[in-house]
């Protein structure tokens, strides 16, 4: 008897739920700002490839709100991401606040195409931030740059950012905000390397440096 409500429970547990709910957007390149809104409601069994992140076979990560949860620490409002990674993202952030890290914003689950190639002057894909498989950390603090030298080496100071230009959030400040500010060997990155083996936006090699933002490759 026993037996079968233990398989029974996990049976439960394991299920997809019902429906996949979500809000989303598309980035215009064109007009600069979010256009096209809408709300998504439908059972959980018309989820497309599209709303499935591509490490999905092995996370399970949707853009469907079902699949978020909630993680709050010490104090910041709680923020929502991938149910499989959560409680490593709660773990991660814990040991970055033990070791002098200051988390001021964070932001997490967000559904819009905001990448991918572009068509009639709109984003066509969905980020990791749209899975629940990214952090956006202070973002005030650790700005997301553009106009970057391809390939260049991960910065460890403003003067090594070069020609990169300023396009979201405020500026980088590793020397005189150091607790808030996101860097290669700090407690915040060096958390979230050794905990889930995520990447920094500061360590991509195209012409952005995004260092407020976390995810699985850095992207
Ligand atoms: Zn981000």
């Amino acid at each position: 008897m026993l037996q079968m409500l233990v398989t029974l429970l996990a049976l439960v547990l394991a299920s997809p739920p019902a429906t996949c709910t979500y809000d989303t957007w598309t980035w215009s390149v064109v007009a600069r700002r979010v256009v096209e809104h809408q709300h998504v409601s439908k059972p959980y069994a018309q989820v497309t490839e599209d709303e499935k992140a591509s490490d999905w076979n092995v996370t399970g990560c949707t853009t469907c709100r079902e699949d978020q949860e909630r993680v709050a620490v010490s104090g910041l409002p709680p923020v929502l991401v991938c149910r499989h990674f959560a409680p490593r993202i709660r773990e991660a952030l814990e040991a970055a606040l033990q070791a002098g890290a200051r988390i001021e914003t964070l932001v997490g689950y967000r559904v819009g195409r905001s990448g991918g190639p572009v068509v009639d002057g709109k984003r066509t894909r969905y980020g990791w931030h749209a899975f629940g498989e990214a952090l956006d950390i202070n973002s005030k603090s650790n700005g997301l740059y553009g106009n970057c030298k391809r390939n260049t080496a991960v910065p460890r100071s403003v003067a090594e950012l070069g020609p990169c230009r300023l396009r979201v959030g405020g500026a980088w400040r590793p020397q005189a905000a150091p607790a808030q500010s996101l860097t290669a060997d700090g407690a915040m990155v060096s958390a979230f390397r050794r905990v889930l083996g995520w990447r920094w936006g500061g360590e991509r090699a195209d012409s952005v440096k995004d260092l407020m933002h976390l995810s699985p490759d850095g992207y």
